[in-house]
């Protein structure tokens, strides 16, 4: 039995999510940002974050007050020298604003495009990096939450490694959920943030980055508040923020990792979140929704359903759910369109069942029934 307030929000969204009572327990007491019980707090932050990412002996945590688009900004400022040049792995909006961030920082780069239902293709990435002898960087999305797609990281990592250069992953929707090794895959950059897998609140992004490299990176950024080097050095000196940190939600984040330490880890966390995801997709599957992706290609966090037109309106729904404490999430792709049903958060079966009976109940009340498209995309 979890052990969140029924009465508080559902949120089946790819976050912020619903947290347990627990963690927002914790945001309950003021902190002195120089207090040395705060400045342990942060020390045990970034163990904990770079163990949790595989990274223990050969990777540093720097955390940052801001969202996961913070950490991105960050990694990709900071880690990549200011002659580089990054490849970026696109097939969805958070590969497209890895590109868009590296437009606005004037950081030289291109783009591998893939369609949205299409996973990146390590073969291609394989063929650029022949014949690109400049690209010094790769990014790619671990977890492309536009859709839920999840990427072949190990394959890409392997394919990047064999041709010596870094890799940089945004593992936002990922980190906590599946494994992300970053010592084993030699990974640059492992960048999430506290409110998604990892059950927190919001306003921490973390990028785990790799020691060595790190320590190189001095006068790579641009931005005041977003240098890691420059962050990552406070902390080696006195275990300080350089600016405010956001103290609750340290607190909260600290609170919330003890819970998954509880759970059983990743492992347990990314088997409750596939067995909510089986119950979301076959739950909807008999309300006729089809999901966009093929089991292959999905991660178990987010599941984007096809809109199938009138008389159903999603717009109707998400307000009607609202209005019962549930909510769901818009569409981000560019083409099909689509809406998406979180399964992450502090949340058990019965809180999807809850869901799939008001959804079930809504469509009842106004006499739309869906028709049948066949299978029903769970992961198995
Ligand atoms: C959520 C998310 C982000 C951005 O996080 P914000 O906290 O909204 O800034 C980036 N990348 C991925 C893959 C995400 O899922």
């Amino acid at each position: 039995m979890r052990t969140t307030n029924r009465t508080r929000p559902l949120l089946l969204t790819p976050g912020p999510l619903t947290t347990s009572d627990a963690t927002r327990a914790a945001l309950d007491r003021d902190w002195g940002s120089r207090d040395s019980d705060f400045i342990a707090l942060t020390g045990r932050l970034r163990v904990r974050l770079a163990s949790l990412a595989g990274g223990a002996d050969t990777h540093e945590a720097v955390l940052l007050a801001g969202s996961g688009t913070a950490a991105v900004e960050a990694a990709l400022q900071s880690l990549v020298p200011r002659d580089g040049r990054v490849l970026v792995l696109v097939n969805g909006a958070y590969g497209r604003r890895m590109a868009e961030i590296l437009l606005r920082l004037g950081r030289d780069h291109v783009v591998q495009e893939r369609a949205e239902d299409e996973a990146v293709d390590p073969s291609a990435v394989d063929a650029l990096l022949r014949a690109d002898g400049r690209i010094t960087d790769v990014a790619v999305v671990h977890c492309e939450t536009t859709s839920g797609l999840l990427n072949p990281l190990d394959a890409v990592a392997s394919v990047v490694g064999s041709h010596g250069r870094r890799l940089l992953v945004d593992a936002m929707s990922s980190f906590g959920v599946l494994p992300v090794e970053a010592a084993r895959l030699g990974l640059t950059a492992v960048m999430a943030s506290s409110n998604k897998g990892l059950e927190g609140v919001p306003g921490i992004g973390f990028v785990v980055a790799e020691r060595e490299h790190l320590l190189t990176c001095a006068g790579n950024a641009v931005s005041l508040s977003l240098d890691l080097w420059a962050q990552a050095d406070g902390f080696r000196r006195n275990g300080q923020w350089r600016f405010t940190p956001p103290v609750q939600v340290a607190a909260a984040l600290d609170a919330a990792l003890d819970q998954l330490d509880a759970e059983g880890g990743v492992a347990a966390r990314g088997a409750r979140y596939r067995r909510l995801h089986a119950r979301l997709v076959d739950g909807m599957a008999a309300l006729g929704f089809e999901a966009y992706l093929p089991p292959a290609l999905q991660a178990p966090v987010i599941v984007t359903f096809r809109d199938p037109g009138p008389p159903f309106d999603f717009a109707a729904l998400y307000d009607a759910l609202a209005a019962d404490g549930i909510v769901l999430y818009p569409g981000k792709l560019t083409r099909a369109p689509s809406f998406r049903v979180g399964c992450m958060g502090a949340i058990d079966e019965a809180d999807i069942a809850r869901a799939l009976a008001a959804i079930g109940a809504h469509l009842g009340r106004w006499s739309v029934t869906i028709p049948s498209h066949g299978g029903t995309g769970a992961l198995r």
